[in-house]
């Protein structure tokens, strides 16, 4: 570590031209505190930050990274669009490829409309469950994040999200009066909230496997049983896949559950790392979007030519190597966890969601948000830092998913190895607070 003067400075700067400093909270380590980086360039496993610091990356952009930064097809194929003009606002061939290759590997998707953010697929793909049941009440999980769409803020966990009431100010209560908000992996909550809510719920939205309360798997039968109440009581499932999607398989985790949603929603992995992002499902509800239907959803950079080239070289990149190496790469970082806060002694569970891996600091197995937050969170600061200080960038939070990359080699794990032991140490020494 040479220091960090120029990212102090940069985010001083930052602070004053932008709220926090940072075009996303998260960014700002505010759960951990200390100066952000400011990353200048990435390439394979790698990071550096504008002091010349590299850091092994276990963020990955949040996800859409799996290939490793600037991977030479992924970097080509933007570069060779963006020299063929950069955005038409006319149908282009690049789309349909992109459209026909989601459609290829997950089996339940017959259509897809591509939009450029995740929040954006959600909020359109719960317009459309609307549109297409005629109701109004959607049910959402707490702890499963869908974007900063105004709906699907209310979180459980306070007392305002279990009474429906928004908890982010500027979001109405109308807005988040038709929310319900219900333990995740909790069937029997959903079953009773079906019951209470006769003929009005026009979907059930749920992270296929939830990676942003850290990662967090459903349990066994949970999404083929969210499956059957929704469609016995006349509601869609929404599957949202834009963290899981093209990353714990091929085909997302349709790929290792099989259970089918009615709608799902991209991004991250099918973006190649550019603003892009996808929702589709079957076709007679994705026949009910305009123009072929009444329900109305638009984009002047949908599509956009460079984004989907990202994509579409990403996805065409993404062959059975690098899933193999992505899930022998989560394996082997969650082992490296084990061993060394085993060796101190903290108390710590390893949790998978596929190829997603989280730590959390508590010995009880975690299914739901708040098992998340019973564990001793007070714990990931020091850890956090120490392993920053070793040359290692871990989300700056305890409820996040870490993301491991293929380009992950045995020297990138020598690094993460030896930070590890002082992070657990850190972890160790923490005091609560
Ligand atoms: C990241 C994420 C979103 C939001 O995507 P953005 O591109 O950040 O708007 C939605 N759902 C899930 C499950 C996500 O992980």
């Amino acid at each position: 570590m040479t220091g960090v003067e120029q990212s102090k400075s940069w985010f001083e700067r930052a602070a004053s031209a932008t709220p926090g400093g940072v075009n996303s909270p998260v960014r700002a380590f505010a759960a951990v505190g200390g100066t952000p980086r400011f990353m200048v360039r990435g390439e394979g496993p790698h990071l550096w930050d504008a002091d010349g610091n590299r850091y092994v990356d276990l963020v990955s952009s949040w996800g859409p990274m799996i290939l490793g930064h600037a991977h030479p097809d992924v970097v080509g194929a933007a570069r060779d669009a963006a020299s063929s003009g950069l955005s038409f606002g006319t149908p282009t061939t690049g789309e349909v490829e992109l459209a026909e290759e989601i459609i290829r590997r997950v089996g339940p998707v017959e259509q897809v409309r591509l939009v450029n953010s995740g929040t954006e697929a959600t909020m359109s793909a719960i317009r459309l469950a609307r549109g297409f049941t005629g109701r109004a009440k959607i049910i959402k999980f707490a702890g499963c994040y869908h974007g900063h769409v105004d709906a699907l803020l209310a979180q459980a966990g306070s007392g305002v999200a279990t009474l429906g009431l928004p908890t982010s100010p500027g979001v109405t209560g109308a807005q988040a009066a038709d929310t319900i908000v219900l333990p995740y992996n909790d069937i029997e909550a959903v079953r009773k909230s079906f019951a209470e809510n006769p003929d009005s719920v026009a979907a059930v939205i749920t992270e296929a496997a939830a990676g942003n309360m850290g990662a967090v798997a459903p349990r066994e039968g949970f999404n083929a049983a969210l499956r059957e109440l929704a469609h016995e009581n006349g509601a869609l499932l929404i599957m949202d896949e834009v963290m899981t999607g093209f990353r714990v398989s091929a085909a997302g985790w349709y790929g290792l559950d099989g259970v089918a949603g009615d709608l799902y929603t991209f991004g991250k992995v099918m973006s190649g790392g550019l603003p892009a992002a996808a929702f589709g499902g079957r076709a007679d509800v994705m026949a009910k979007l305009a123009p072929s239907g009444p329900v109305y959803q638009a984009g002047t950079l949908s599509g956009n030519p460079v984004a989907v080239a990202a994509g579409l070289a990403t996805l065409r990149a993404a062959d059975e190597n690098v899933y193999r190496a992505l899930d022998a790469n989560a394996r082997r970082l969650g082992d490296l966890f084990g061993r060394a806060l085993t060796a101190e002694g903290v108390p710590h569970t390893v949790a998978y969601a596929g190829n997603l891996v989280s730590v959390f600091f508590t010995e009880q197995p975690v299914h739901d948000y708040a098992g998340a937050a019973a564990a001793e969170t007070w714990r990931f600061a020091p850890f956090f830092h120490a392993l920053l200080d070793g040359g290692v960038y871990a989300p700056p939070s305890a409820f996040e998913a870490w993301f491991v990359n293929a380009a992950m080699d045995d020297a990138a794990f020598e690094v993460i190895e030896t930070a590890l032991k002082q992070a657990a140490r850190a972890a160790a020494a923490a005091e609560r607070p």
